[in-house]
This record gives structure tokens, C-alpha cells and sequence, in this order.
């Protein structure tokens, strides 16, 4: 066992082959969920003009307290027709111009009100109440740096800025291709020996999630021809994930079908479970991931090679699961030779993360996995880590 590819040296070989997909813009109203590939850049200052934060009149600083005359009418979107000269005031709303000439917003609270004037008891201070134009930013400034995941603050912040097209990573093309005999799809009613095809739904979920444009490849029964045709269909994409069939048995054809098709395999097995069979190799600029079809298997492999390369692919930086610290809710004896991914909930309490290994650890339980939201790092050793203990872990499904 000890000649098992370390999780580490497998992951860092894997993201040794990865470069960064190339540039394209995307307008903002698609752009959900993508990654910035360069800075993106405010078009207009923000405010664009010197804006009033509240409903009231423009004024003077140096005119109060007063009586002044009203003179003009300010609404958002309707400036004032002139300036605003010593001693006068104007109504403005909340989003309004701030008039040329006045320094200052009186809010209506602070004002008594008569036909054509108004009396304002107390001094202002000068600006108070006036958002000064590119307080937020300045045109030509970083709106969002490089590879930043879109999500919604970063692209209402585009918007305002003016940014209608944004410079992103082309999306990871991803093929996915389930093998096995035994598959039927969800709605078929089982025939003898067959299993419902589970991995193929997951794994396009997952890396969806991530921001790959999927396709799903129909299933292939363990069958050389049929694999040879649908290995080289999904060659064409920038990635192909495949599973089952990377185990030991007579039936397993992915990775000798995948060395005749001309794909490099840089390794196979890792010290980890589940998921001991993964492979991994290249064709060109292809990156070939050969998941083990046991669900939770395929689960764990996705999370540790695919999504991370479908990340780095998009030029995000820290591309590996992010570990955070946490204790464990109920002892769990480590595996001597593999490091271990046991699935858990976790809640935090005053100290941190609180980790819950569930029942029910097997590859095939993809059903008892289903309630976790966690994945526990549980380094190979000797013995028992005890509750308690600190651990390492992960959240299940990240972008
Ligand atoms: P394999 O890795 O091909 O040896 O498959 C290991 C186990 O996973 C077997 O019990 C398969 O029936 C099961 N399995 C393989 N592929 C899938 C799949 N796509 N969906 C659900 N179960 C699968
Ligand atoms: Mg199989």
C-alpha cells in the first residue's frame, strides 16, 4: 500500500496540467457565477455627480442658521435648471444633483417650512449630507479584481459602475461519461442485476456548480467499442470525467481504451477512501479523470480532483477544498494506509466547527451520504482520533 500516490502529490500533479482557459466578455446579465480572467474597471465615478443622501434643500453652510428663499426644485434624475447662489435654498431628493454653488443638504427633519422659504435654526456643517461624486469609486479605478467568482454584490457593483461587458474565463467545456453494464436510467423499470445510473446526474450537478458547461454522454455498458466511440466524443471537451471501470477487474476498460485513444496517464491510484482507483491523465490539452463508479467514491473524487481543476481551469487561485478547522462530535479510528474523507454534518457552537461523522461510511451509500454537508480529512495513522480531537474538513458542494 505504501507505494499509493499521496492525496497531495496527486492533487499538485493534477493542477500542474491545468492552464487557465483564455478570456472572453461576457455581458453582465450572464454573468453569474463566472470568473473575472482580468480587472474589471469603473466606466463613470460613482456617485457620478455630487449626490444628496437625503430629502431635504440644498444649501450653503455659510448662510445658517437663516431664513432663505426656496428657488428651485431638485428630483433624482432632474437636475436644477441653474446654480444656487448666496443665500438661497433648494428642494432635492435623495439621489438628486447637488446644484453648483451649494455645499451642503439640510434634511427636511431639521426645517420649518413656509410658502416660498424656509427657516433653519441650527448651523450645517459644510458637505454634511452630500455624497461627494466618486466617493465610491473613481472612473477607471478596480471595480472587481482578476479571478473573482462572480456572485451578486460583485455584479451589482459592475452595474453601477457602468460595466456592461466583462472580461471572464471561458466556461470549462466538461464531458461526462458513466460506464457499467448494469446502468439503467431513473423512470426504466430494473431489470435483473441492473442498478439505477447515478453518478453521471452528480458529477453534472457538481461541476455545474463549479462552472463548467456540461454535457452528460449517454451511459456505456463495458463493452471496448462502445467505449473506444464515446471516450474519443468526450476528448473533445476541455475535460472528461468518466465513471466506474478503473478498478482491477476484467471489465474495467476505461484506462486501457483511454491509453489506446492516446491519453498520458500521469496516475492512477491515490492513498485515499473512498476513491482509491482514480485515475488521471491528458490527451493534448484534455484533462481525463477516471472517477470509481461507487457513488460516494465518485463524490469524493469529484470533489478532490475534478472540481479543483475545473476551478483552476477558470483561473481561480486557491483551487483545492478549503480546509477549516473543527473538532469531532464522536471518535473515528484512522485508516493505516489511506487518508480517509468521512462524510458529517457539522454545526458550530462557541468554540467553532462541530463535526458529526454519520452512519452508514460504505462507498455504495450515496443515500446516507446525501445529509451531509461536510467532508472530514482524516490523515492515515495509527489509532483512534478521539471526540474532541481537532480535525480538518471541508464543506460538500462549493462553487
Ligand atoms: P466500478 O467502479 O465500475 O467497478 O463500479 C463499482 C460499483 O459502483 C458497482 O457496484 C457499480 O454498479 C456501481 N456503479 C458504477 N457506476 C455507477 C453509476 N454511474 N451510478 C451508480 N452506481 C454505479
Ligand atoms: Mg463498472
Amino acid at each position: 500500500m505504501s507505494d499509493l500516490l499521496t492525496l497531495e502529490a496527486a492533487q499538485a500533479l493534477v493542477l500542474d496540467r491545468v492552464r487557465a482557459l483564455p478570456g472572453e466578455a461576457v455581458p453582465v446579465w450572464d454573468a453569474a457565477g463566472r470568473v473575472t480572467s482580468e480587472p474589471a474597471r469603473a466606466l463613470v465615478d460613482l456617485p457620478p455627480f455630487p449626490s444628496s443622501a437625503m430629502d431635504g434643500f440644498a444649501v450653503r453652510a455659510a448662510d445658517l442658521p437663516g431664513t432663505l428663499p426656496v428657488v428651485g426644485q431638485v428630483a433624482a434624475g432632474s437636475p436644477a435648471s441653474r446654480p444656487l447662489d448666496a443665500g438661497e435654498a433648494m428642494t432635492i431628493s435623495t439621489g438628486g444633483v447637488v446644484p453648483d454653488g451649494a455645499d451642503s443638504v439640510v434634511p427636511i427633519e431639521y426645517v420649518v417650512q413656509y410658502d416660498n422659504s424656509i427657516d433653519v435654526a441650527e448651523a450645517v456643517a459644510s458637505g454634511a449630507h452630500v455624497r461627494p461624486r466618486g466617493g465610491d469609486v473613481a472612473a477607471g479605478d478596480i471595480v472587481v479584481g482578476a479571478a473573482v467568482r462572480l456572485g451578486a454584490v460583485q455584479l451589482g457593483a459592475l452595474a453601477a459602475a457602468g460595466v456592461a461587458d466583462v472580461l471572464c474565463a471561458r466556461r470549462p467545456r466538461v464531458a461526462i461519461l458513466a460506464t457499467g453494464s448494469e446502468l439503467a436510467r431513473p423512470g426504466e423499470q430494473l431489470g435483473p442485476g441492473q442498478v439505477y445510473e447515478s453518478n453521471g446526474l452528480m458529477l453534472a450537478a457538481a461541476l455545474a456548480a463549479a462552472g463548467a458547461d456540461i454535457e452528460v454522454m449517454p451511459a456505456v455498458a463495458d463493452d471496448e467499442s462502445a467505449h473506444r466511440e464515446a471516450l474519443e466524443h468526450g476528448l473533445a471537451a476541455d475535460v472528461l470525467v468518466t465513471s466506474g471501470g478503473v478498478s482491477v477487474g476484467p471489465h474495467d476498460l476505461v484506462r486501457q481504451i483511454a491509453a489506446e485513444l492516446g491519453v498520458e496517464e500521469v496516475f492512477w491510484r491515490v492513498a485515499i477512501k473512498p476513491g482509491k482507483p482514480v485515475s488521471f491523465g491528458v490527451r493534448d490539452a484534455t484533462l481525463v479523470f477516471g472517477l470509481p463508479g461507487n457513488p460516494v467514491s465518485s463524490l469524493v473524487g469529484c470533489e478532490l480532483f475534478a472540481k479543483p481543476a475545473v476551478r483552476a481551469l477558470q483561473g481561480l487561485r486557491d483551487p483545492l477544498p478549503r480546509l477549516e478547522p473543527g473538532r469531532l462530535a464522536s471518535p473515528l479510528r484512522r485508516n493505516a494506509a489511506r487518508d480517509e474523507f468521512v462524510r458529517a454534518r457539522f454545526h458550530l457552537d462557541h468554540d467553532g466547527a462541530v463535526l458529526e461523522p454519520l452512519t452508514g461510511q460504505e462507498s455504495h451509500m450515496i443515500v446516507r451520504a446525501a445529509v451531509a454537508d461536510a467532508l472530514v480529512h482524516l490523515p492515515r495513522g495509527d489509532g483512534e482520533v478521539q471526540a474532541g480531537d481537532a480535525v480538518s474538513w471541508f464543506r460538500l458542494g462549493e462553487p
